[in-house]
């Protein structure tokens, strides 16, 4: 292999894990994902302000807002209200949990390695 071979390869290297490290960064929000049931309900980037309207099946009403690359549940009519004090999430692997409508949101970004949700 000619010396001029060797740093062509080297430049296209550089190249195409300089396109890694874009498409990484501009993953960096993350996705929301929201269970009912134990069932995928959807899947949300938190690079997009929405609102999210839920009825669970027990009838419980779950107002979720995305905005500035967080999401947090902004009204519920569940007892004891205790998924509206988890305030707002944005990081890998967090989370909210409304037990009574059996309603998880799970955050899932590439930013930061993840770790097992069991040792939380
Ligand atoms: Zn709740």
């Amino acid at each position: 292999m000619k010396k001029r071979d060797i740093i062509l390869i080297l430049i296209l290297i550089l190249i195409s894990s300089y396109g890694i490290f874009f498409s990484f960064s501009n993953r960096s929000e993350g996705d929301a994902y929201i269970y009912v049931s134990g069932q995928l309900y959807g899947t949300y980037d938190l690079s997009e302000d929405q609102s999210i309207h839920i009825v669970s099946p027990s009838g419980i009403i779950n107002d979720i807002e995305i905005s500035d690359n967080g999401i947090y549940m902004r009204n519920a009519t569940c007892p004891g209200k205790q998924c509206m004090q988890c305030g707002r999430i944005s990081r890998n692997n967090e989370s909210i949990c409304c037990a009574p409508a059996g309603l998880i949101i799970i955050v899932r970004s590439s930013e930061e390695p993840e770790y097992d949700a069991v040792t939380r």
